[in-house]
């Protein structure tokens, strides 16, 4: 035991004492190939030398600077090539330190755009029932997993509820996806309806779901319906972007495969791929029009926004992406990956779905494929996973969603985008082995 408090407060896991490339050792010499980049974060794999070469340049430079006195120029450059490379008029970038304050300042950022339209009855955020936004009490409020809220609910604000878009798990047998789509369109527009659409300030969900879900993309013209919703009753559309943004399905901001421009995208994770903790919110022309031409200021901030160095190595991390190409390596690898995924466990009894988009791919694992039957969640089969897969020197990034009210576990897998066909087939080749020793301590 030591004087750190960890999440499990009954152990310690193993320190690890070197991080390079694809793999981490640990100090009892140990190596994990990471197959999951953390929590879907290191995107660019450990060590990178760009990223830790401007990083340390930038500490010369100014390792601090308080945004109420200086902006610094790596932070305005950041801001200018997120701006840039967002579709549609996503110009404007707000630097905080991770992805639950993404979410809390999007949170913030929609509400006073309302009130400064002299609009102070808009209080309500729709978010979808099976999502994870984050962690801090906003963040925790939007998000609807049941697991992590439940300690807390009294204290988190009220958010509306739609169905999740998750084809596996909630379309009926049969049912065509467009109808599928066309209901759960429905269903936001009822709420939205029911709510009084001059009291909701906007809709939030993942472009392409992580964690709670395990890698669930949406299905087609979803989010444009959503988009034409949002316009229609003059409500804001808040993409959390957190896992699934910065390159990990193929593009940078994952909902230009959605031919949608949000009005606001929270970013997190691979923003600074691990190097340092970096969250971004990005803002559309009109949002922060109306801020500017109203009181003049965001009511918002923290101390370590816009962090110089945090800046320095997201902006690394932007440029090693575009140098290296890893946008269409994400692409043709993570389709590479899935088919091999695809190989190896398509037949599996216990492997109902493999599903995602690019590096962000998942296993869901069940009882019975046919009835699509999740384990009993006591057997708290994503746990167990996860330490059989480290036991075969893998990091994988198994969970435990809610469904209607029972427990499924899938297996999230996010290795780094420079990760080759070699790793991709040794990652397949441990989970195989994880799995099947998992499948042997429930059974
Ligand atoms: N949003 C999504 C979709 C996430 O997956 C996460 C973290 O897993 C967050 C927000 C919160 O980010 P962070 O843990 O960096 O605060």
């Amino acid at each position: 035991m030591t004087h750190l408090i960890h999440r499990d407060l009954r152990c310690t896991p193993p320190a690890a004492v070197c991080a390079f490339g694809m793999q981490v050792r640990d100090k009892d010499g140990n190596t994990y190939l990471d197959a999951s980049g953390g929590a879907a974060v290191s995107s660019l794999g450990h060590g990178h030398p760009d990223v830790l070469a401007a990083m340390q340049s930038q500490l010369k430079v100014a390792a601090y600077a308080h945004t109420s006195f200086f902006t610094t120029e790596v932070a305005e450059e950041l801001g200018e090539r997120l701006a840039q490379d967002a579709p549609g008029d996503l110009n404007y970038a707000y630097l905080v330190c991770g992805g639950s304050e993404a979410i809390e300042a999007a949170l913030k950022l929609a509400r006073q755009y309302f009130v400064e339209h002299g609009e102070s009855e808009r209080r309500v955020f729709i978010a979808r029932r099976q999502s994870y936004h984050g962690n801090t009490l906003g963040a925790l409020a939007l998000g609807g997993n049941e697991y992590r809220r439940r300690h807390f609910e009294p204290l988190l604000m009220d958010v509306a509820r739609v169905s999740p878009c998750f084809e596996y798990r909630e379309r009926r047998p049969g049912q065509d996806v467009h109808e599928y789509t066309a209901n759960l369109l429905q269903e936001l527009e009822a709420k939205i309806i029911d709510l009084g659409p001059q009291h909701v300030i906007g809709f939030c969900a993942e472009t392409v779901v992580g964690a709670t879900s395990g890698a669930v993309p949406p299905t087609p013209g979803y989010f444009k319906g959503v988009r034409n919703l949002c316009d229609r009753y003059g409500i804001l559309m808040i993409a959390d972007e957190v896992m699934c943004g910065m390159g990990r399905t193929g593009t940078l901001y994952a909902i230009e495969q959605e031919g949608v421009v949000p009005d606001i995208v929270a970013l997190g994770k691979g923003l600074g791929a691990g190097y340092q903790p970096i969250g971004a919110v990005i803002a559309r022309d009109h949002i922060v029009q109306r801020l500017r031409s109203g009181s003049g200021v965001f009511q918002h901030g923290h101390t370590y926004v816009g962090h110089p160095v945090a800046a320095a190595a997201a902006l690394a991390v932007q440029k090693v992406i575009r140098r290296d190409s890893l946008l269409g390596a994400v692409t043709v690898r993570g389709a590479a990956f899935k088919r091999m995924l695809r190989e190896a466990f398509a037949m599996h009894p216990h492997v109902g779905d493999i599903r995602g988009r690019g590096m962000l791919l998942a296993l869901e694992l069940v009882q019975e494929r046919e009835g699509k039957r999740p384990f009993d969640p006591d057997l708290h089969l994503h746990a167990v996973v996860k330490q059989a897969c480290m036991d075969c020197g893998l990091m994988v990034y198994p969970m435990g969603g809610t469904i209607d009210g029972r427990r499924g576990d899938h297996v999230l897998l996010a290795p780094p985008f420079i990760a080759t066909e070699a790793d991709l087939q040794q990652i397949v080749a441990r989970l195989a082995d994880g799995l099947e020793r998992a499948f042997a301590r429930v059974r």
